[in-house]
């Protein structure tokens, strides 16, 4: 089945929306969170896992699978969801933003991107074409246009060009698309000038994409910046298609940008924090390490059903944070996912039942993030 995109409702006090994702590979309740998978698995989760928790798309990195394993190896595996047996939606990057952030490695022209291999140091390079192709390779429900991402911190001069050139590209990239059944996103860029994000939004609304994703945050500007932005950025693109905020973000970052619009976030911060000992709740977070959770009964969340909660205490936790225990970041990065997946979840009831507002005012008030 081909990709759509319903829209079921939109909250009247705010520009918050409930929607339905249709993919080959099953539907996608919005507002959702994507949980990140760069090389094949979301750290330190099994799919099993991710399917207990109601996970319902992840994120794959072409960067990432494009130098390993590689196309070769994904054509004979049948693609991504073949090599790692999972079969709900697949969203993948372009790979842009990891290539960008090699400044010393890699040299921009019209045509493409050259960059060196962090494997073995060979040269590679991706065209706007060549990278569609790889994406239609790993098989993505939903693909990313290869965009040109500058820090939101940029000179105008610098901002407007990179801005132009992901025009071009994103519309090369969409005349490369071979396999319709998946979606291609349009990136919207142009940091922080209001007229550039303007011109972007309207320029690849014109390209009509599947979906837009909003580009270029989340790297440099304030809090403030990044949600007015958002919220400007959300307000210029089409109502009937989703709308992805890439890269972000906290439980606040996901709150404030439902409210100002936003469909689609992915992050890395639910696993990577657990690492750390950083476990999150509907009443704050919870900092693992600390001396006072040595000796503590409590679960991380006694409201919480997952079954780290349910089974685990603080004390067990912090122990096993302590000595760098890989179960560690296995259980708090699992309470993570679930907590993430239960705010989504939340969401999407408040915003059906008209108490989005309410409940998301409360929720950015109250709890710590
Ligand atoms: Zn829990």
């Amino acid at each position: 089945m081909a990709f759509s995109f319903e829209l079921l409702k939109t909250d009247r006090n705010t520009a918050a929306r409930r929607g339905l994702v249709k993919t080959s590979h099953g539907d996608i309740e919005t507002p959702v969170f994507m949980s990140v998978g760069t090389f094949g698995s979301v750290r330190a989760l099994d799919h099993h896992d991710l399917e207990n928790i109601g996970v319902q798309i992840i994120l794959g990195n072409t960067y990432h699978l494009y130098l390993r394993p590689g196309a070769e190896t994904l054509k004979r595996c049948g693609g991504y969801h073949g090599l790692i047996h999972w079969n709900r939606p697949i969203l993948t990057d372009s790979g842009g933003f990891q290539i960008f952030s090699l400044p010393h490695q890699r040299v921009i022209t019209e045509n493409g991107v050259e960059f060196r291999s962090y494997l073995d140091q060979a040269p590679r390079f991706f065209s706007p074409e060549s990278n569609i192709q790889f994406q239609e390779v790993i098989g993505s429900d939903i693909m990313m246009v290869l965009d040109v991402c500058v820090p939101s911190t940029s000179s105008r001069d610098i901002a407007a060009r990179a801005m132009e050139r992901t025009h071009r590209w994103a519309l090369r990239c969409k005349n490369a698309q071979q396999n319709h059944e998946n979606a291609l996103f349009g990136i919207v860029q142009g940091a922080i000038f209001e007229d550039l994000r303007a011109e972007s939004a309207q320029a690849l609304s014109e390209m009509n994409f599947p979906g837009y994703a909003v580009g270029g945050l989340a790297v440099g500007e304030t809090d403030e910046e990044r949600e007015h932005f958002t919220l400007y950025t959300a307000g210029r693109l089409p109502q009937d298609k989703p709308r992805y905020l890439m890269g972000v973000g906290t439980p606040h970052d996901l709150v404030r940008s439902i409210r100002a619009g936003i469909d689609m976030f992915d992050c890395i911060i639910p696993t990577n924090h657990a690492r750390q000992g950083v476990a999150y709740t509907f009443s704050g977070k919870v900092k693992l390490r600390r001396a006072a959770f040595a000796v503590s009964n409590e679960p991380v969340d006694s409201s919480c059903a997952c079954f780290v909660c349910r089974r685990y205490s603080r004390a067990y936790l912090h122990q096993l944070i302590k000595c760098d225990e890989p179960t560690g970041w296995r259980l708090v990065g699992y309470h993570n996912t679930w907590f993430y997946e239960r705010l989504m979840e939340r969401c999407r009831t408040e915003i059906i039942n008209g108490t989005f507002d309410r409940f998301s005012e409360n929720f950015l008030r109250t709890v710590e993030d």
